[in-house]
């Protein structure tokens, strides 16, 4: 109605500051014909290791690749179960299908959407589990204490799914953590609309194991332990490039900054909100949430985002359906009512505009938009 819509998330103002220096990365690689490997993915990879508080990055193609290749290094394989959760976006379930492991599933909390650590107790009671991925969902990161001790009392694995939430910190015993180094091994996406987004498919693996880390080196790169001397059969092809390096680079320089500012616009939101019939994001006392997306839950969820476009507000609905109920997991056997908060969540949940450069016109026009939807 009134004039341009909110968007959702605008790349092309995201890098509109950023174009020259983006331009002449790029050069940079062009120059050095450094399109794969290189000096760009080894500094991208030392920078990010150490920005996360991992002894080890190693850059991959995509954030997918980054768990299948996370779960081979720990040694999944047919007939392991891995424990992950149904609210999420397909990859983190279809990777450990990747690997070759059966996906086993337990239910989210319902404040934080991350896994609950109940449910996910009363799966380790019934069945031997390999590994569980914890999903950082929407930026917040999992109860990794919880869950890190529960894993190990029955010997599994725990791989952070942090495609959601680069720069996300916990505030554990010994101090505050970043994803990345909240687990045994931990997957990152740069898909273009993440925090922290390359131009393209890209993705990174980070721990402090000194040997998983070696594996996913093998793995990532026809198992060469040298120039074509190949030590593992049937490894991958899955390698950062040069390009996508040196943006993500340049673009890690300014995501604290990003991160804060999404902090903030979520904060303004909040405050708005207060009080209306919504529910908005939970943030735990011990966490540092990155907004990868700004959630409200609403019963009426549809009838409020049609509102809201009415408005030339411009919402989505991170996820419609849990992973249970997708046709390509019903062979699984889970039903309708086997993941209750997950089944809520997908019927309620709405992502509401919230990006680095959104502007302080924009953030109004949301929030009177959702006042006058709420009613
Ligand atoms: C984006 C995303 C992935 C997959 O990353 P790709 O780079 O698209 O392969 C996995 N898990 C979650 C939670 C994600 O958001």
């Amino acid at each position: 109605m009134s004039g341009t819509p909110v968007p959702l998330l605008d790349l092309a103002r995201e890098h509109r500051a950023l174009e020259g220096e983006i331009r002449a990365a790029i050069e940079g690689v062009l120059a050095r014909s450094a399109f794969v490997g290189g000096d760009e993915v080894r500094g991208f990879e030392s920078e990010f290791g150490a920005y996360c508080g991992a002894r080890h990055c190693i850059g991959v193609a995509n954030g997918t690749d980054a768990l299948v290749l996370a779960l081979r290094a720990l040694g999944i394989g047919p007939g392991d179960a891995v424990l992950t959760v149904p609210f999420t976006f397909l990859a983190s379930v279809e990777a450990i299908d990747l690997a070759g492991g059966t996906p086993v599933f337990c239910d989210i909390d319902p404040d934080d959407y991350t896994i609950d650590i109940d449910s996910a107790e009363k799966i380790f009671r019934q069945r031997p589990i390999k590994a569980v991925i914890p999903v950082h969902l929407y930026g917040q990161p999992a109860r990794m204490e919880e869950l890190t001790a529960l894993a190990r009392r029955y010997g599994a694995a725990v791989v952070e799914d942090a495609a959601q939430a680069q720069g996300a910190r916990l505030r554990l015993a010994g101090g505050w953590a970043r994803a990345g180094a909240l687990g045994d091994i931990a997957c990152f996406s740069f898909y273009p609309t993440k925090n922290l987004g390359a131009l393209g498919d890209a993705g990174a693996v980070t721990t402090n194991d000194d040997a998983l880390a070696e594996k996913v080196r093998l793995l990532h790169d026809h198992g060469q332990a040298g120039k074509y001397r190949h030590i593992l059969r049937a490894a991958t092809n899955s390698r950062l490039d040069g390009i996508q390096a040196a943006v993500l680079r340049l673009k890690l320089t300014r995501l604290e900054a990003t991160n804060a500012r999404r902090r903030q616009l979520a904060a303004q939101y909040d405050e708005a909100f207060a009080g209306l019939s919504l529910t908005a994001p939970h943030t735990r006392a011990n966490a540092e949430h990155v907004y990868h997306q700004y959630v409200v839950r609403f019963a009426a969820r549809e009838r409020v985002q049609a509102s809201l476009a009415a408005e030339g507000v411009n919402t989505a609905i991170h996820y419609p359906l849990p992973v249970h109920l997708q046709e390509a997991y019903r062979s699984l056997g889970y039903g309708a009512g086997s993941f209750p908060v997950s089944e809520r969540s997908s019927a309620e949940v709405l992502s509401l505009p919230l990006f680095p450069t959104l502007r302080a016109e924009e953030v109004e026009r949301v929030v009177q938009a959702v006042r006058r939807a709420v009613g």
